[in-house]
């Protein structure tokens, strides 16, 4: 689907929205704050810009942001029982709606101070991201981003998850296609101005197995390894990537 430059307007307000929400966490992450505390903190930055939650509620999600820590690779429900602790990294997904049109970015960050092994986690996931939005131009094809993601990631000994995986955005959080996060073994459509993707790596530091707990929404390393996940919505251009949930 290639939005029009309005639609891309709205997507662009929806992107904004997320940024200031990952802002806002971040700024809230300390020792002895609950994941529920870094909910509401989220769910106020969209009351305050008149947006309104794509996670709330989606098939049946109970929170306006998923909250993720260690080896919690994603979906992670925020909990005033789940209290972050010095050391600990913490994934933090956000959504947001603005006039029908969607936004959604992830980042993970560290509570306090983290051992070399975890930063350089966040790092190497973070430049994965970065390397597959370089990726993100006009006649190039859709699986190459897949392609750079993994082999960032692949070179630092890192594994990349396979059973969850970037979508296109839009009108719906989720739209087709999908965007693995590694080459498919294909090179897939190609890339035109006016489409809008996320792209969302999930790296382990150990296998790139996963495991869903007991509440049937949390994902976590099936070797208990920890994991990060960074996403932005980015829009094809003319001038090359867009990204709509940079702060
Ligand atoms: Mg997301
Ligand atoms: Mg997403």
């Amino acid at each position: 689907m290639r939005r029009n430059e309005d639609e891309l307007n709205k997507m662009r307000k929806a992107g904004k929205v997320v940024a200031e929400m990952h802002e806002a966490t971040r700024a809230a992450i300390r020792p002895g704050i609950s994941t529920m505390d870094l909910n509401n903190v989220a769910a106020q930055v969209i009351e305050r810009r008149g947006a309104t939650s794509n996670f709330l509620n989606y098939h049946g999600f109970p929170a306006v942001i998923c909250t993720s820590p260690n080896d919690m690779i994603v979906h992670g429900i925020p909990s005033a029982e789940v209290i972050l602790v010095e050391g600990d990294i913490i994934s933090i997904d956000c959504g947001a709606i603005i006039e029908g049109y969607h936004g959604d970015a992830a980042y993970t960050a560290g509570v306090g101070e983290i051992s070399k092994e975890a930063q350089r986690l966040l790092e190497v996931t973070e430049a994965s991201l970065f390397a597959g939005i370089d990726q993100m131009t006009k006649g190039n094809r859709l699986h190459e981003i897949g392609r750079a993601v993994q082999g960032v990631a692949e070179a630092q000994g890192y594994s990349v998850v396979r059973e969850y995986v970037g979508h296109a955005i839009g009108t719906a959080m989720h739209e087709q296609p999908q965007v693995p996060n590694y080459w498919p073994g294909s090179p897939g459509p190609s890339l035109k101005t006016g489409m809008v993707f996320a792209v969302e790596p999930m790296i382990n530091i150990g296998t790139q197995e996963t495991m869903t707990l007991e509440d049937g929404w949390a994902v976590v390393t099936a070797d208990g390894s920890l994991s990060a996940h960074f996403e932005h919505t980015i829009a094809i251009t003319d001038h090359g990537p867009e990204v709509f949930t940079l702060p």
